[in-house]
């Protein structure tokens, strides 16, 4: 990929926090809060329960934190409008929501596509982008394609094929790395693209039953290429840009599920997976290492041109806020400390 010489910052990657309200089950079972969100500070406090008084609270910092009282719009014009404004100007982008299941992962990425105001990062990225094109002249200028999968147990599954969903990696002379055979569906309109979501959902989860797997155990991504053809009346030009909109595989560590067999090979893949992409995202923020681990996961081979140089990334860490949840809940601070 061409570096561009408008002496834009080339790379940007934000790391942000969110903590979900208590469930009316947790506060029926009277649950308590072990988390404390500090908005103003950027900081998350979090209380061990079986501490005794005086050290026993920690704290993280973020670029930025959100309490349960935070709106899905907020979290969206903060998060993810950014990264979607830069890939309308043809700049590749990436948000992750990483957390352990029931920590509000896809309610960060999805919600209820239904109501307006519990829209997630995803259908809201869709309004964004056919507000642009409306605003910006001729859809005949514009080419937006949409592709779903999921990566399960190291296996990339195409969740818009007609046939043989299983999808392999190949890598061109260049070195880009691409899926192979990837379903790229045309679309012209939030109804057509939110048609590919509700598509893809339904193979989703119909291939989990088939393979006796649950979603959570899955990385799905929803990548949409927009590509952007102007005129200046001597040349055609033409910008490309992706984003890539990823509801990671639940993050909990097996100790808790007691997994055996193929629940725990397939844990292992997803605990190597989710572990090489915080090395690549660390090694990018840190800046220094001329490494960057991105052959150590199929996730992070197929985000490369997605993560770093002229990217816009942010990792959305989830949790509960609950005290049952208090071991999870400092993996994740930790983990998405380690991003920062
Ligand atoms: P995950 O995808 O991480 O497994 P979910 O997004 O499915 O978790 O969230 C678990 C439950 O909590 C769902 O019923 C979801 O609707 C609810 N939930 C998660 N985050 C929020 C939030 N910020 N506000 C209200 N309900 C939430
Ligand atoms: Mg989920």
């Amino acid at each position: 990929r061409e570096a561009r010489g408008d002496g834009r910052k080339s790379e940007t990657i934000k790391v942000v926090f969110r903590v979900r309200p208590l469930s009316s089950k947790e506060k029926q079972n009277g649950c308590k809060i072990a988390t404390i969100v500090h908005e103003k500070d950027g900081v998350i406090e979090i209380r061990d329960p079986s501490g005794s008084e005086g050290e026993t609270s920690k704290t993280f910092t973020f670029d930025a934190v959100f309490s349960e009282n935070s709106t899905q719009r907020h979290i969206y014009d903060v998060c993810a409008a950014p990264v979607v404004k830069s890939v309308l100007e043809g700049y590749n982008g990436t948000v992750f929501a990483y957390g352990q299941t029931g920590s509000g992962k896809t309610h960060t990425m999805e919600g209820v596509t239904s109501n307006m105001s519990l829209r997630g990062i995803i259908p809201n990225a869709f309004e964004q982008i056919f507000d642009h094109i409306a605003l910006n002249g001729s859809y005949d200028k514009y080419l937006v394609r949409a592709s779903y999968f999921e990566i399960y147990n190291e296996e990339i599954i195409d969740l818009l094929a007609k046939s043989s969903p299983r999808l392999e990696l190949h890598e061109s002379d260049s070195g880009a790395v691409f899926v192979k055979d990837l379903t790229g569906v045309v679309v012209k309109s939030v109804a057509e693209i939110d048609n590919v979501l509700q598509k893809g959902k339904k193979n989703r989860s119909v291939g989990a039953t088939l393979m006796n797997a649950e979603s959570s155990r899955s990385h799905s991504i929803f990548s949409i290429v927009v590509e952007c053809c102007s005129n200046d009346g001597q040349k055609e030009h033409i910008r490309v840009g992706k984003l890539n909109l990823v509801d990671l595989a639940g993050s909990e560590r097996q100790s808790k599920t007691g997994a055996t067999g193929e629940r725990l090979k397939e844990a292992t893949k997803i605990n190597l997976s989710l572990s090489a992409l915080g090395n690549v995202i660390s090694a990018l923020v840190d800046g220094k290492s001329n490494h960057i681990p991105y052959r150590d996961s199929k996730l992070t081979r197929i985000l490369q041109d997605s993560l770093g140089g002229n990217t816009k990334t942010v990792m959305c860490a989830n949790a509960g806020p609950a005290d049952y949840n208090y071991e999870e809940s400092l993996s994740t601070l930790r983990y998405a400390n380690r991003a920062k």
